[in-house]
């Protein structure tokens, strides 16, 4: 579409939810991280100019990339079934698993997921950590009642250092990103072994071209790079 034959290159406009750190965050009114520079790094690689992020609703990101509004979705976004169905994904570039944040010196120190037992667990409305809580709800662990959801896992996370729930289950790099940074600490690991994927529209032709890009940021070392930089 927009390539107007210049010499300007064709922009593609990212979206995130920055407040996922290392992935993606806010620093003095900039969206940084982990996500936003391997994306970045893949458009220019890929021969396209990234456009500014549009810092979006998690749940937004999906129904923004369909309608036009982002051509690219880099938000530690997990490959699923049911999102599958509606964009794609690029390769994976990341795995993960989901921890469960409580109070570091909290008295509620669960060592497992029976633990949680009457617990209340607050999580980010939309994600796989919402889909392990309502897992644990079928399995009778916790209670509708006790299920927080929250517009981002920041909000959780304070509310986890408020009191007002006793645990937050988010990603393994982000929990541990919040127990650095804030009064609270991972209790316990539930292995889900999910993978992110950045997302594009079905019917773009780029994806193919934004995966060459990923695959030689791995193979150059720069990936290795940008791992350094944000996670250790
Ligand atoms: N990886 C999780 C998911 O895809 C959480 C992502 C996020 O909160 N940014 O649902």
């Amino acid at each position: 579409a927009g390539c107007s034959g210049g010499s300007d290159s064709e922009t593609l406009v990212p979206g995130t939810n920055a407040a996922f750190a290392p992935f993606e965050f806010e620093e003095n009114g900039d969206i940084v991280g982990f996500d936003i520079d391997l994306a970045e790094e893949a458009i220019d690689r890929a021969g396209y100019e990234a456009g500014s992020w549009s810092d979006l609703e998690f749940g937004s990101l999906i129904p923004s990339l369909n309608n036009g509004d982002i051509d690219l979705i880099a938000a530690g976004m997990t490959i699923e079934p049911d999102r599958q169905e509606q964009i794609d994904f690029t390769d994976p570039y990341w795995e993960s698993n989901q921890s469960v944040l409580v109070q570091s010196d909290g008295d509620f120190q669960p060592e497992g997921e029976s633990d949680l037992d009457g617990a209340s667990v607050g999580v980010q409305g939309g994600t796989t950590g919402e889909g392990e809580a309502e897992r644990l709800l079928e399995e009778g662990v916790i209670a509708e009642d006790d299920l927080e959801r929250y517009p981002n896992y920041v909000l959780a996370v304070e509310d986890l250092e408020g009191g007002n729930v006793d645990a937050v289950i988010v990603d393994q790099p982000v929990a541990k990103n919040f127990s650095a940074e804030r009064d609270v600490s991972v209790a316990f690991v539930i292995e889900t072994g999910e993978q992110f994927g950045m997302g594009m529209r079905t019917d773009d032709d780029r994806l193919a071209e934004i995966n060459d890009a990923l695959a030689e940021i791995r193979e150059d070392g720069t990936y290795d790079e940008l791992v350094a930089e944000w996670f250790e």
